[in-house]
C-alpha cells in the first residue's frame, strides 16, 4: 500500500496540476471538493471560488485552497468577504456578474455545485467557454437540459456527473452505445420516511425531513430526497445526460446506498457502480477523470454490511416521484416548470408555510397550470428556460400568498 502511494505521488508529481474553479464552494459539495483538493498533494490548483451569501465562509475556503479570486453572489456579504480576505492577495467581488466572472476564470475544470436554478447562468457560461464541467447542480439539467446538452455537443466539452447515481452509471456504462442499453436504474435510499405511512409523511416536520439516514447534504436536496422528488429530478437529469428516454429509466429503493446505479445491456449483462455513501468518491472521480487519485473517502466493506436490499418505490406514499416522472413523459417545458415550482415549494416548507405533502401538490398544480396555458413549450435556450422559471416562480409565490 505504501509503495502504491509512493508510485501515485510520483505520478502526480509528473503531471501539471489541474486548475479548478469551484462554484458553490461554501456548500456541502463545495466543502467535500475542498477536502479532496486540499488532500491531493498538489494535484490541483484553484483559480476561483464562488458562493451565495456567506462572505466569511467563502473567505475561509478561498484561503484554504489558495484561490486567486473569490466571488459572492449576494452583494450584502461583500464586506465580510473583504474582511475575511484581508492580508491576502485574493481578489474579491460580489454580485451575479462576479459569479459568472469566477466561472470564466481560465481553468481545466469547473465544479458546478451551486444549489438550484441559481446555478444555470454561471455553469452554462463555463460550458459555453469550453470548460469541462463536473456537474453536481442537477437543477441545471432539469431546468435547461436541452440547451446544456446541445452546447456541450457543439463545443465538444464534457459534462462529468458528480451526482452519485449518475457517476456510478457513467462508470458502469463504459463506452456503450445508447442502443446497447436496455435499462438504466438509479437507486434511492428511500430517505427518512422510507417505512413511514402516507399519513405520517404528509404531516412530517422540516426537522424530520432534514434527518437523512445515509447522506449529509444541503437543505434543498435533503428535502427533495425525503419525498423522492430528488429521484424524480435525477431521472430527468439522467434522461438528458445519457440521452435515454423515460421508458428505459428505472428507480429502485435501496436503503443501504451502496449500489448507486445499474446499467442493463441488451445481451442480459448488468454492470453496477458501488461505493460507500460518500460524495468525495464521485467528486474525486470527476476532478481527476480520466485518471484516478488517492482519497481518504470512506471505503466499502460489503462483508460487514452483510446484505443489500432492493424494493420498488411506492408512488402512493411518495407522489413527488410520480409527478416528476409524468413531467418527463409529457416533456415540452414541464421539467423546467417542475424544477421552478419545486424550489419555491421546498423553500415554503422549510419556512413552515406549507406541509410536506403540499410540496408535491404545489408542483403538480404548477405543471397542470403550465400545460393549460401554453407556458410549457420546450425551452430552446438558457434565456427561454430562465424566463419560464421566472414566470412559474412568480405564479407559485402568488399561490402561496393566497394559501
Ligand atoms: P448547499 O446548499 O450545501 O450549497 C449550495 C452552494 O451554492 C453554497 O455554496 C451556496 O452559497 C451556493 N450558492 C447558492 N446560490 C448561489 C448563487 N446565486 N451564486 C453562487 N453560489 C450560490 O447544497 P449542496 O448539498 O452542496 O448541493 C449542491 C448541488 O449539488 C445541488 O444541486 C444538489 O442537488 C447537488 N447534489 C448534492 C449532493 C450532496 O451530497 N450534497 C449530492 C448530489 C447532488
Ligand atoms: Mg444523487
Amino acid at each position: 500500500m505504501e509503495q502504491v502511494t509512493q508510485l501515485r505521488k510520483a505520478a502526480v508529481a509528473n503531471v501539471r496540476p489541474r486548475s479548478v474553479v469551484v462554484l458553490g464552494a461554501t456548500g456541502s459539495i463545495g466543502q467535500s471538493t475542498a477536502e479532496i483538493i486540499a488532500g491531493s498533494d498538489g494535484a490541483f490548483t484553484v483559480q476561483a471560488v464562488a458562493g451565495g451569501r456567506d462572505g466569511a465562509a467563502l473567505a475561509r475556503v478561498a484561503r484554504r485552497l489558495g484561490a486567486k479570486f473569490a466571488a459572492l453572489s449576494e452583494p450584502d456579504g461583500y464586506a465580510d468577504l473583504k474582511e475575511g480576505l484581508a492580508g491576502t492577495a485574493i481578489e474579491a467581488a460580489a454580485g451575479p456578474e462576479a459569479v459568472i466572472a469566477a466561472a470564466l476564470q481560465p481553468s481545466d475544470i469547473v465544479m458546478g455545485a451551486i444549489a438550484g436554478a441559481a446555478g444555470v447562468a454561471p455553469t452554462f457560461a463555463a460550458l459555453a467557454a469550453g470548460r469541462t464541467i463536473a456537474l453536481a447542480n442537477k437543477e441545471c439539467l432539469v431546468c435547461a437540459g436541452p440547451a446544456f446538452m446541445r452546447q456541450a455537443a457543439a463545443s465538444g466539452t464534457k459534462l462529468l456527473p458528480v451526482d452519485s447515481e449518475h457517476n456510478a452509471i457513467f462508470q458502469a456504462m463504459g463506452d456503450a452505445e445508447p442502443a446497447a442499453i436496455e435499462m438504466i436504474t438509479l437507486t434511492a435510499s428511500g430517505g427518512p420516511f422510507r417505512t413511514w405511512t402516507r399519513e405520517a409523511i404528509a404531516k412530517a416536520t422540516p426537522e424530520q425531513a432534514l434527518n437523512h439516514p445515509n447522506w449529509s447534504m444541503g437543505p434543498k436536496v435533503t428535502i427533495d430526497s425525503a419525498g423522492l422528488m430528488n429521484k424524480g429530478l435525477e431521472i430527468i437529469e439522467a434522461h438528458y445526460l445519457f440521452g435515454i428516454e423515460a421508458a428505459r429509466l428505472d428507480v429502485l429503493v435501496h436503503a443501504q446506498s451502496v449500489v448507486h446505479g445499474l446499467v442493463a445491456f441488451t445481451d442480459g449483462s448488468v454492470t453496477a457502480g458501488l461505493a460507500a455513501p460518500d460524495m468525495k468518491v464521485p467528486i474525486a472521480h470527476c476532478l481527476s477523470h480520466p485518471n484516478r487519485i488517492v482519497t481518504k473517502a470512506r471505503r466499502l466493506d460489503l462483508a460487514s454490511l452483510g446484505q443489500l436490499t432492493f424494493e420498488r418505490p411506492d408512488f402512493d406514499r411518495f407522489p413527488a416521484l410520480r409527478v416528476a416522472l409524468d413531467a418527463l413523459r409529457t416533456g415540452r417545458g414541464l421539467p423546467t416548470v417542475l424544477n421552478a415550482a419545486n424550489e419555491i415549494a421546498v423553500d415554503a416548507f422549510l419556512k413552515r408555510l406549507i406541509s410536506f405533502h403540499e410540496i408535491a401538490q404545489m408542483v403538480e398544480e404548477a405543471c397542470e397550470a403550465a400545460l393549460s396555458d401554453g407556458v410549457a413549450r420546450e425551452p430552446d435556450s438558457i434565456a427561454e428556460a430562465l424566463a419560464i422559471d421566472g414566470a412559474v416562480r412568480e405564479r407559485a409565490r402568488a399561490a402561496l400568498r393566497r394559501h
